[in-house]
């Protein structure tokens, strides 16, 4: 770092946000030889939305590119130790790969089409019927209820019209154990190669010299001199934006859209923490995973039936509504009739950074030099890693002169050799029909 001052300091790209996409970013401009900061409002890495991340690693993407990311993004879970590269005093974290099924309810829904590209990518799944489902998942209910409904619904206790068919299983599936934890290890990553991380430190203004950005202004006063300015600001991506000035000059917005994941013991006499997998549920509009103390973590998959709340993302109610509780909890016992409902409410509450078709933007922007890593939706965690890369070369392509928005950089996956279109991310393409336009991507 080339101090200035007290008050100013420089370095080659900044990064507003050390959640997890920030963290990977930070680790590969160092591991490039540029001087990296990391600024964040938080006293922490990871204790911005990710700290609350159910931290799943599927590859169950409705697009072909979706699936490529998530695929690569799984390499750097598996090769964790070696990727971070270093120590860290707090312990690595841990991937459990207990695999994941995704239920199917026809041959024309959702994971059908996501077999179908499994298929065509060579994404290793097993074909589950219903014996295997009551092999594997001996609790789980087979009967059709969709679509989801609302607990006040008149139908939602109807007796089961018809049967799911089966499911897709993808046996190299899983979750992280602490999300927060791998934010620790990308920084820990990132100083090993001279990032600096500064928390509590609140980017109030972003400027700008010679027409592109320059840097950014703290709340304390302290400046930061960059050339780059990295946007992965997580649900106040939209607030960032509006400061660097490129709100409007994009066609794809983000908002914060406020979630609940809710907590309940497992089924009785089960071990869901050994013997658990993830599972997803369009039947029922959930999906679900094994949490700590032998716990079932109950996600949305954001139904239309549920009223979709985007909120302020620096005021919004954080504790558990008993509205969503209940169906959340409700629904899951369609699936897993002996879960049951606990009087005591448990779970957690926080934003997803939602675009307009539910992926992500990975792009720069029409201010030189500043670039985006945001409208993660619910769904990026576990493609850190690779997003880590993809960024990292698309910054240093387009700093080296490459029209990215004509011509757009095409990175090789590390681990796959797969190719990754990064304008198929553009904060100016349409909205893309093929998303489900939900968590699911
Ligand atoms: C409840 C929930 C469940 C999820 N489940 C999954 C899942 O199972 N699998 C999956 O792949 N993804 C999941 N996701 C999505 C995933 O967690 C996010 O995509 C990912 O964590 C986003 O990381 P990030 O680094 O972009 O954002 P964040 O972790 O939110 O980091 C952004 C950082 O920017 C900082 N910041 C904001 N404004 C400023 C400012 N002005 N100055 C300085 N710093 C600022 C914040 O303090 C914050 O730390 C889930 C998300 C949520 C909320």
């Amino acid at each position: 770092m080339g101090d200035q001052d007290d008050l100013s300091a420089e370095f080659d790209a900044v990064i507003i946000g050390a959640g997890v996409l920030g963290g990977a970013i930070a680790v590969e401009l160092a591991r490039k030889g540029m001087r990296v900061l990391n600024v964040d409002k938080a006293s922490a890495a990871g204790a911005g939305s990710t700290i609350n991340s159910c931290a799943i690693v599927r590859f169950s993407y409705s697009t072909a590119p979706g699936v490529v990311l998530a695929w690569e993004g799984l390499h750097y879970w598996t090769d964790w130790p070696a990727y971070i590269g270093t120590d860290d005093e707090l312990g690595l974290i841990e991937f459990h790969q207990c695999g994941q099924f995704n239920l199917i309810l026809n041959e024309d829904d959702r994971s059908s089409k996501v077999r179908t590209l499994w298929q065509e990518l060579g994404i290793p799944f097993e074909d589950w019927g219903l014996d295997d489902l009551t092999e594997r998942t001996p609790f789980l209910d087979h009967g059709r209820y969709g679509p989801p409904k609302r607990p006040d619904d008149p139908h939602f206790w109807d007796d089961p019209n018809g049967t799911i068919t089966g499911a897709i299983f993808t046996p190299d599936a899983g979750y992280i154990s602490d999300p927060q934890l791998s934010c620790h290890n990308l920084q820990r990553a990132a100083e090993a190669s001279g990032a600096e991380f500064w928390f509590n430190a609140e980017v109030t203004s972003i400027d700008r010299a010679d027409g592109r950005v320059s840097g950014v202004v703290l709340a304390d006063g302290r400046r930061v001199v960059a050339p780059i300015v990295v946007n992965v600001a997580g649900p106040h991506s939209a607030v960032i934006n509006q400061m660097a000035g490129v709100y409007d000059s994009m066609k794809i917005k983000t908002r914060a859209l406020r979630h609940e994941v809710h907590h309940v013991p497992a089924p009785q006499d089960y071990d869901f923490m050994a013997n658990g997998t993830v599972g997803a549920d369009d039947d029922t509009g959930i999906y679900f995973r094994p949490e700590t103390g032998n716990n079932v973590l109950i996600g949305s998959g954001d139904p239309d039936c549920d009223t979709r709340k985007f909120v302020d993302p620096d005021n919004y109610d954080m504790n558990l509504s008993q509205d969503l509780w209940e169906a959340q909890v409700l629904r899951a016992n369609r699936r897993i009739p002996t879960l049951g409902v606990p009087h005591e409410k448990k779970g957690v509450v926080d934003l997803y950074d939602v675009s307009d078709d539910w992926l992500p933007i990975y792009d720069r922007t029409d201010l030189d030099g500043f670039y985006l890593a945001i409208g993660s939706s619910g769904n990026q965690y576990k493609n850190a890693g690779a997003v880590g890369h993809l960024m990292a070369e698309l910054i240093e392509a387009v700093e080296s002169g490459h029209d990215h928005d004509t011509t757009p950089v095409v990175v090789t996956g590390r681990y796959t050799g797969w190719e990754m279109d990064v304008g198929f991310y553009s904060r100016n393409r349409e909205v893309n029909p093929d998303s489900s336009m939900s968590v699911h991507g």
